[in-house]
């Protein structure tokens, strides 16, 4: 374990090229793979995680807003980029930064071809989302094969890739519901790739769909979480490495004797004499406030320290009574004592949520 002198969030690349060389052990030699760094790659630090995957070997990458593309571009990231969810307020930046959008309603295609038009575009490489099922975004199948055919005999466009979001990858009692999603998906697959340019590939799988569907994996399977070091399953999980550690370190200790309470709206009186421990990291750096009133835990010394009474908006007090520590100790939040995923779940929550809801405020430490 590092001594972190503050609160840090420790980006461990190895991890990444582990996670990576993981998932691509799971893919046939001619599958590509496309990084998700959408929300600051996962809450980490979008820049050097691209940047490094860019390094390994990653084929594209994904972001959701054209803003986050541009971010990347403006740090020297060459790959090629797919915007999965771009506004027409972006087109300009989207178009002069070669990120290249996700098209997925009738409303966006007009706009954008008038625009790839205005602009002399010549084939644009363009991004068909189908909604096989997940009804978030995406044309119904049959409005698909028609907007191909649009892109098709539209000289400013080309058709580079159709694809599909699974709605329950991670979950087995859905199979079936998966599996449907995937026919429907195959159903206009020929058609589709008819029309899509030398170039055209097609794609339908997150990282739990590349685990748990091998037959969905297509030219190319979409991973983020997995990436990061989770794979919503705790035997998987075990295989890949934590990227992002939250570590924070002791500020000072009080000694509490009975009937004393500790924090806010005194949310936690001492039944005994206790030893509490002040940490510097609060939930406006994305530590839930639900994890307070000992829910939640932290690891100081290999030991569990509960988080006592509320939540502060820049600190947590925890109890540390009967553990040996001491001021500027470090402790883990999360990472590979208590994975982002099991503290997750003690706050009602996910993964994804916790991580990428780590502060701009904590300082990012690469370590290689
Ligand atoms: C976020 C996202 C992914 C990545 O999903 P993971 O579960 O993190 O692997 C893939 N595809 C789309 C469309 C997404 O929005």
């Amino acid at each position: 374990m590092s001594l972190a002198a503050e609160t840090v969030l420790e980006l461990d690349l190895g991890a990444l090229q582990h996670n990576y060389r993981f998932l691509r052990s799971k893919l046939a030699p001619a599958c590509r793979m496309l990084a998700v760094v959408k929300a600051n790659g996962y809450g980490g630090d979008a820049t050097t995680i691209a940047l490094e995957l860019q390094e390994l070997g990653v084929d594209y990458l994904a972001v959701a807003y054209v803003s986050e593309g541009a971010f990347l571009r403006d740090a020297g990231v060459t790959l090629p980029i797919l915007v999965l969810h771009p506004q027409p307020a972006n087109f300009e930046l989207m178009v002069s930064k070669c990120l290249e959008p996700s098209i997925y309603s009738e409303r966006l295609l007009n706009l954008f071809t008038q625009f790839a038009q205005a602009q002399k575009l010549v084939a644009y490489p363009v991004h068909l989302k189908v909604n096989t099922g997940l009804n978030r975004l995406g044309f119904d199948p049959a409005e698909t094969v028609l907007a191909a055919t649009a892109i098709q005999k539209e000289d400013a466009l080309s058709l580079r890739s159709a694809f599909t979001h699974l709605a329950a990858s991670e979950d087995s009692a859905e199979k079936e519901f998966t599996l449907k999603q995937l026919s429907a998906f195959d159903a206009i697959l020929p058609a589709l790739r008819q029309k899509g340019d030398d170039k055209f590939f097609a794609h339908a799988t997150n990282t739990s769909g590349i685990i748990n569907y091998p037959q969905a994996h297509y030219d190319l399977v979409r991973t983020g979480i997995g990436l990061y070091g989770y794979a919503n399953e705790a035997s998987l999980d075990k295989q890949l490495k934590p990227v992002m550690r939250l570590k924070t370190v002791i500020s000072q200790l009080h000694q509490l004797k009975q009937g004393e309470s500790v924090g806010y709206n005194r949310g936690h009186v001492a039944k005994d004499a206790m030893t509490i421990a002040t940490l510097p990291v609060g939930h406006a750096d994305g530590l839930p406030r639900a994890l307070g009133k000992s829910v939640g835990s932290v690891i100081l010394n290999g030991k569990h320290a509960p988080i006592v009474g509320n939540v502060c908006m820049d600190m947590i007090m925890v109890d540390v009574t009967g553990i040996a520590c001491q001021e500027g100790d470090s402790v883990e939040v999360f990472g590979e004592q208590q994975s982002a995923e099991e503290l997750a779940k003690k706050a009602g929550t996910i993964s994804y949520e916790l991580l990428t809801a780590v502060g701009g405020r904590i300082k990012r430490v690469v370590l290689r």
